[in-house]
């Protein structure tokens, strides 16, 4: 795979729905039962494509002040936030407090980070490797705080199509998405046959991006979560030349601009974080996303050392790579 991802490789897809209409239509029915219900029940409304669509509510910055007790700075954000993204997207980042347990300060976040981090691995015997081997690497090389939301890597030995959001410059099967609610990474047969250990890995970072997202990341405060949308947002605001070069990016389109803005946005930071993890030091890099990454790791990871960790990738993928030829051949 090229440090840059071809339209194939891979799709966000936050939850189970057939198509950009659909999930908007679940946003918004699930959004006016999230005003009166709570917890399991709204995850259930937003998984379930059967559920009629009332009428679209009123969703106002007011109502978000109201409900979330913003503080001024987080009032400033969202403001800012709305001229360029719809208010359903802001409440999902704000609502990840009201459903999920979220670090409330840096005292807290540094707590978290004891405790020892855990990951299935499944699925990987459809592509003739060992889950133990995708396991160890995955663990010791990704930033240890990516584990309170990255439960889980599997892999589907099916084609799965790309969202139709994404537009029509992206058709075709995805190669991984992520499944917010259970925590998984989900790659399947989409881009190439005969993955290798590599190919995982690499898949892995840019989804490893996903769950850094302001919409997932309980390492990260509301308003630091606020501020990281607003950063990726204002990084898309600038000329071609001046941000993080990719075609998959790029290629996203919708016709409804803060649609594709969020999706970009999403998209934009798997992409840098992605980068930033393979230790890629060519000209492409900027240094603004590089501190948008580097300052995002360091919180999931204090002391995180890239270089350390993609050198002792390195030597694991030879390992590997001479006995799964071995056993190819
Ligand atoms: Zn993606």
């Amino acid at each position: 795979m090229s440090e840059h991802y071809s339209p194939q490789v891979d799709a966000q897809r936050q939850m189970p729905m057939k198509s950009g209409v659909n999930r908007r239509k679940a946003i918004v029915g699930a959004f006016s039962l999230a005003i009166v219900q709570a917890g399991d029940k709204v995850r259930n409304a937003l998984q379930s494509e059967k559920q009629p669509t009332p009428e679209k509510p009123t969703l106002t910055i007011e109502f978000l002040e109201k409900k979330f007790k913003l503080n001024s700075e987080e009032l400033g954000l969202v403001k800012t936030l709305s001229e360029d993204l719809h208010l359903e997207d802001i409440y999902r980042i704000l609502d990840l407090d009201e459903n999920d347990r979220v670090v409330k300060d840096e005292n807290e976040r540094r707590e978290w980070l004891k405790i020892n981090p855990l990951l299935g691995v499944s699925g990987m015997e459809h592509l003739g490797l060992k889950s133990e081997d995708i396991r160890e690497v995955a663990i010791t090389r990704f930033p240890k705080g990516l584990f309170y939301m990255l439960h889980k890597v599997v892999y589907v030995d099916e084609e799965i199509p790309m969202p139709e959001a994404y537009g029509r410059n992206l058709r075709g099967s995805e190669g991984a998405h992520v499944e917010t609610f259970t925590g998984e990474i989900v790659i399947s047969k989409g881009h190439k046959s005969n993955l290798q250990p590599h190919d995982i890995l690499n898949t892995m970072r840019h989804e490893a991006g996903h769950f850094m997202s302001p919409l997932r990341n309980r390492l990260l405060t509301r308003q630091e979560r606020l501020q990281l949308k607003q950063a990726l947002v204002d990084r898309l605001k600038t000329k071609v030349e001046d941000h993080f070069f990719s075609d998959y990016v790029d290629n996203i389109s919708n016709t409804d601009k803060k649609a594709e803005t969020n999706y970009k946005s999403e998209e934009y930071l798997a992409e840098i974080v992605s980068f930033y993890l393979s230790q890629h030091l060519s000209s492409h890099w900027k240094p603004p996303d590089a501190k948008i990454v580097a300052e995002l790791i360091q919180k999931m990871h204090p002391g995180f050392d890239v270089k350390k960790m993609s050198d002792f990738e390195s030597a694991k993928l030879s390992e590997w790579s001479k006995s799964y030829f071995q056993r190819k051949h």
